[in-house]
């Protein structure tokens, strides 16, 4: 089956089947080429509905995963958005895709390289990557409209609220290494106001604000 027919029967069957309903989520899933982001002997599980292996230990998340936490930070197209935890570069091609500016940090420069270089021959212009500890965003930028955590944190990095702007966004997986709670977290004239959304499985978040390196 062409990648283009497998992409459609994905957004069809597991992201608006499971009532994602911004449009703008939609289009990007239906338009990014998945495939792309994880090595050519898995091209064919690509589009199926589970997390894939990236290297380093690391996994690209399951499509509705990315769905629910796009559609959760409420992004129009002058957004500007930091991700934390490039991994493979498919996340961040949907925010591209979405919003004005995409920031996005990964702290292992392997996974960096290969994601930017995907992202560069898809010819996106409006991403800017650091490699680095995440956690402590990416203050030269801030403050950002949206905030993506793509790793599991035991808690809310206050250096990265404080990156937030006021009415902002954080969506992020909070809990112990191996099951959290993905999580909004809303900036309310400075204050954090928290709605836990569902159970989930990242891998951790690891930093000074997050786990410690084994
Ligand atoms: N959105 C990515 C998810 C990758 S998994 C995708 O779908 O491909 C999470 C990523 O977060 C891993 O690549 C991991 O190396 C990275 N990560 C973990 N702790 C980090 C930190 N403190 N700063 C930046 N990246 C981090």
């Amino acid at each position: 089956m062409e990648f283009e027919k497998k992409r459609r029967l994905m957004v069809e069957n597991q992201i608006i089947k499971r009532r994602i309903t911004d449009k703008g989520v939609i289009e990007a899933m239906l338009k990014v080429p998945r495939h792309l982001f994880v090595e050519e002997a898995m091209w064919e599980s690509a589009y199926g509905d589970f997390p894939l292996p990236i290297g380093d230990g690391q996994t690209i998340s399951q499509p509705y995963m990315v769905a629910v936490m796009t559609e959760k930070l409420e992004l129009g197209k002058d957004s500007r958005v930091l991700e934390i935890g490039t991994g493979s570069g498919y996340q961040t091609a949907i925010l591209a895709e979405i919003c004005e500016c995409v920031f996005t940090v990964e702290r292992i420069s392997a996974l960096e390289k290969k994601a930017r270089i995907a992202l560069e021959k898809l010819g996106y212009i409006n991403i800017a990557f650091k490699i680095g500890d995440g956690t402590l965003g990416w203050s030269e930028s801030a403050p950002y409209d949206g905030i993506l955590i793509t790793a599991g944190a035991p808690r809310i990095p206050e250096l990265l609220f404080s990156q937030l702007k006021e009415g902002g966004r954080m969506v992020i997986p909070i809990g112990s290494s191996y099951s959290q709670v993905l999580t909004v977290v809303r900036k309310r004239k400075g204050k954090m106001v928290e709605e836990p959304c569902f159970g989930c499985t990242f891998v951790p978040l690891i930093g000074r604000e997050g786990w410690s390196e084994e």
